[in-house]
């Protein structure tokens, strides 16, 4: 298989590498949003959330958790982003499920934690809630 982040997770593509364990590889962004912009991803590769196994997701969770009080504390950062984009529509561009944690500062600029708050319509928020709990 041709994916980017196996190969960085092999090796045979060179990255900053910040974290390793068993199930988990966390490198530095290439482009980085900001100071200390971090990806994590699952050793075994899975395309996204939907493919990941409940395993997996919980180990990258328990590294996301690690990694985000370390990089707080490594660039003095006052708060943290976790993002983490499923499929091209979510903006997602690198076919293997990784979570992005990007560090935050007071008037950074940065605009992806920013969207216009308008009240919603109660009536179709609860049918919308309907048809996802009749998916559980
Ligand atoms: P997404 O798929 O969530 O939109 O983002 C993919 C992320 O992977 C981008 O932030 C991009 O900068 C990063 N990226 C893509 N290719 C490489 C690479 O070869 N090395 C590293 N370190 N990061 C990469
Ligand atoms: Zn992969």
């Amino acid at each position: 298989m041709d994916c980017i982040f196996c190969k960085i997770i092999q090796g045979k593509i060179p990255s900053v590498k910040v974290y390793e364990d068993d199930n988990v590889f966390a490198f530095m962004d290439i482009n980085p949003i900001g100071t200390g912009h971090t990806l994590v991803v699952p050793k075994t590769h899975a395309e996204d959330i939907f493919e990941i196994s409940e395993q997996d997701a919980i180990e990258v969770l328990r590294a996301v958790r690690i990694l985000s009080t370390a990089i707080k504390k490594g660039v003095q950062a006052d708060g943290i982003n976790i993002l983490q984009l499923n499929g091209k529509a979510a903006g997602q561009v690198v076919p293997h499920l990784h979570v992005h944690i990007i560090p935050r500062w007071f008037d950074d600029g940065i605009t992806i934690s920013h969207w216009p708050m308008k009240a919603g319509d109660m009536d179709k928020i609860k049918e919308v809630a309907e048809k996802i709990k009749v998916e559980l």
